[in-house]
Order: C-alpha cells, then structure tokens, then sequence
C-alpha cells in the first residue's frame, strides 16, 4: 500500500504554510497554482502518489549569503544575498536578480517558484530559479553600485554558469548592473560564456531583449481580445510602473492605436487624459533611467497631466489594464473597481501584481484575464534565445526574433486556451498557464524518478 496519503487542497495548503512560517508571498503564490492543479490531478494517480506539486514547491536549494561593500563615504556595509534554484526539471535554472529594500527569501522563493511554470511555458529549455539582495540602489552612486554587484557575484558565480544557472535583470537590475556583474564574473573565472542574459550587444546580448516583456504583454492582450474579435485599437489603457516593462508596454499600445493613460511609481500616479504618445513614452525613459527622476515630475513637463500622490491608478476607467511595477500592488477592492467602471481585459507585465482577492475577482467577473506567468513570459523568452545566439556563438537579426517573440506569445496563449477554455466562451487564463507550466515540469519530474 503507498504510504503517501492524498491529502486535499486544504490539507496542502495547512502543510505549505507550516513549512515555510513567515513567507506569505511564497504561499500566496503556491495557493494560486495549488487552487487549480488539485482539479487538474484528480484523476491522475501518479502526479499524487509521486507527489509532484509538493516538490515543485519545494526548493531544489536557496543559497543565502552575506554581501559586504564599501559605500563613498567608506562605511562598511551589509546586505543579506540570495539565490533560490527551484526547479531544474527542464532546462538549467533560469530568472532574474532583484535588487530592492523589499526583497526577503519569501519574495525570491514565490518568484523562482512562479518562474519555474512561466518558463515552462515559453517551450524553451528553462528550469526556474530568482535571486537578489535587499540592496536599495535608489540614491546610491554608480561606483557603490558597481562595487555592490561585484561583491555579490563574488560569492553568486560559484553557484551559477551556462548550463547550470542563468540570472539576468529584474527590479533594480538593468543592462548596467548585468555588465558590472558579467565583468566580474569573467574576472574570477577567466570564462567568457553566457552566464547572465539581458548582456550589452557589444558583448553578447541580444536585440529586443529590453523591449520583450512589456512588447510580450500587450502582444498576450491582443491575443486575448482576439478572442472576441476585438483589437487595441482605439482602446483605453491603464499602466501602472514606469521602469523597463511599463515604459515598453506603454510603447506597444501605442503602436497598436490604443491610448496610454496612466504610468505611476512609488510615490503615485500620473493621469494624463490626452494620452501618453511616443515622445512623452521617450521623455518618461530619459527620465527615469538616465536621470532617475521620480514619475511627479511629468506633470511639469507635461501640464495636462494630474499626480495623485501615493495612490494607484486603478480607478481611473479603462478599457484595458496592465499592472507593470510589482507583487500585490492591484488588491481585491481595486480588481472590484476595474470591473465595475468597464475595464475589459487585464495583462499582467509584474509578477504576481495581483493578489488572492483580485484573482479571483477577475475570475468571477469573467473578463480577460492573464497571469504574469504566462503574459510576461516575453522578457523570460528573448532570454532564452540569447543563451541559444551565445551557444551558437551568432547574433539574430531584429526581425527574426521579433517574430520569434510574437510566435511564442502565441504559443502560451495557445496553451492557456488548451488547459483554461470553460466553454460558453470564457478562457480561464489563470488555470490553463497553471495547468500548462505544471504538466511539462511534473512529467519531466516523473521520468527523472525520485530524485
Ligand atoms: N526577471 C524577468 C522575469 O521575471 C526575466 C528573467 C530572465 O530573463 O531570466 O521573468
């Protein structure tokens, strides 16, 4: 008789919760899978008594380390590191580094675990893995934060390599940071690989890299108004966030003829009723990347344009919604808002910018609704193809992987459709990437045995 017992999705859940005390957004994050795989296995014996889902959500390892450096004024300082390595079923571990006050081993352990299906979903050979440091590099300068990522890849490149970890860019990581850390890297270990993505050109990055997640998302939500024989044309749209995959949705939109609305940062959220075009889009970059300037300073250039101050622009009314700057910042109350004042179709560019209540508030109200996971797996996929150019040693012309990106968003709505579709024309969206990303890993998991 198996001594594994069947326990329900409660039971799972009660046991989730006891092992990982004080990881709320991990548990968050293993409750949204859980929610729908439980129905998805029912009928399927071996994904039980194999115990898969337990072990997805389960670590393969998370390396947590000490990262010293010293500031300007030549203080010493101490920052927590860390690499979680959730699964490498598929292909070696893959996700980005995160470099903000917020960061905890909860924070990195629901991301890697996220990014363990959404990377399933690209088709492409990744396993899931996120790391990062409650390094703040707001206010720092470029010296202290090169000095920063070369203490922490001093102790991360013993963990990672080509076929073996891959980290890249996430919030508070961008094409500077990678370079201080690749040039680090290759110091100590004399090695010229394709250890990190979102690399410079010069030295082995990849076109379309920077544009791919916020692009793969609006190309997602074209995808799903499709579905109802809709475009973006003409359509409102809500972003929240102003970095890297809010700034290039924003550009997407407009391209495809819809109407920009709203960008925010932490401090709030601009509303400009004429639109956001392409040369306000430009603006917003300079500004915040090159100036890192704050999101309040629009309004200036731009006069038309309100700030409302520590608010969220999820009240303004709108026909389509990408939530692009971080983990639960659209709650149930604001998911509520968004259905009642009309808004059609929701695409998520952050990960997990939606919380338990929102989810499923989307989910009852039926609308369009795509999880990180499957809608901004674009970034996580133009990675993987970087790592294809450096294995091949050749570099893709820009319209080959443009295509290749809008090819494999197609694939993971396809996937979505496959797995979410409820009849009666509603996609559930949210279990079809759950359903998806799991089958690929769990049967992977299955012909590797116990291990
Ligand atoms: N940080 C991005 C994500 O959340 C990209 C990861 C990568 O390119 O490895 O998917």
């Amino acid at each position: 008789m198996a001594v594994t017992d069947h326990v329900d999705l409660n039971g799972f859940m009660e046991g989730v919760k006891k092992r990982n005390p004080h990881q709320p957004e991990f548990v968050q994050a293993v409750q949204e899978v859980a929610e729908d795989i439980f129905d998805f296995m029912q009928d399927k014996e071996e994904y039980h008594s194999q115990q898969i889902l337990r072990r997805i959500a389960e670590p393969d390892r998370v390396v947590s380390f000490r990262v010293c450096w010293e500031d300007d004024a030549g203080n010493i300082r101490v920052q927590r590191g860390w690499r979680v390595q959730n699964n490498n079923a598929i292909g070696p571990y893959k996700g980005g580094i995160r470099f903000h006050p917020s960061v905890t081993e909860s924070v990195l352990k629901f991301l890697a675990f996220e990014q363990t299906f959404k990377n399933a979903l690209t088709g492409l050979p990744m396993g899931g893995g996120k790391g990062g440091s409650n390094f703040n590099p707001k206010g720092k300068s470029v010296r202290e934060i090169m000095r920063f990522c070369q203490s922490f890849m001093t102790e991360l490149y013993r963990h990672i390599g080509a076929d073996i970890d891959v980290p890249a860019g996430d919030i508070g990581v961008g094409g500077r940071e990678i370079g201080f850390m690749f040039g680090q890297y290759k110091r100590i270990t004399n090695n010229f690989t394709g250890v990190l993505t979102g690399k410079g050109l010069e030295w082995g990055g990849s076109l379309i890299r920077t544009e791919a997640t916020g692009y793969g998302a609006v190309y997602f939500l074209a995808n799903m108004l499709a579905t109802k024989g809709e475009t973006l044309e003409g359509k409102t749209a809500v972003i929240s966030g102003s970095g890297n995959v809010a700034t290039h949705a924003a550009e997407k939109i407009v391209q495809l003829g819809g109407k920009v609305l709203t960008l925010s940062d932490s401090g709030g959220f601009i509303h400009d009723p004429d639109g956001i075009t392409q040369e306000k889009i430009d603006w917003v970059k300079t500004h915040k990347t090159h100036r890192r300037g704050r999101i309040e300073e629009y309004v200036a250039a731009f006069p038309r344009a309100t700030f409302h101050a520590g608010k969220t622009p999820w009240g303004v009314p709108c026909d389509v919604a990408l939530p692009c700057a971080t983990q639960n910042e659209l709650l149930g109350e604001d998911a509520k808002t968004l259905v009642a004042n009309g808004c059609r179709a929701v695409s998520e560019g952050a990960n997990m910018p939606t919380d338990l209540d929102g989810v499923h508030t989307f989910k009852a109200a039926k609308i369009l609704y795509a999880p990180g996971k499957a809608s901004n797996a674009g970034g996580v996929a133009v990675s993987g193809l970087e790592m294809s150019q450096n294995s091949e040693r050749r570099s893709w012309k820009e319209e080959e992987l443009q295509q290749m990106l809008k090819d494999i968003m197609s694939g993971i709505h396809n996937s979505c459709i496959r797995y979410g579709d409820q009849g009666g024309g509603y996609i559930d969206y949210v279990k079809g990437a759950n359903i998806a990303g799991f089958k690929k890993v769990a049967d992977a998991m299955l012909a590797f045995g116990v291990v």
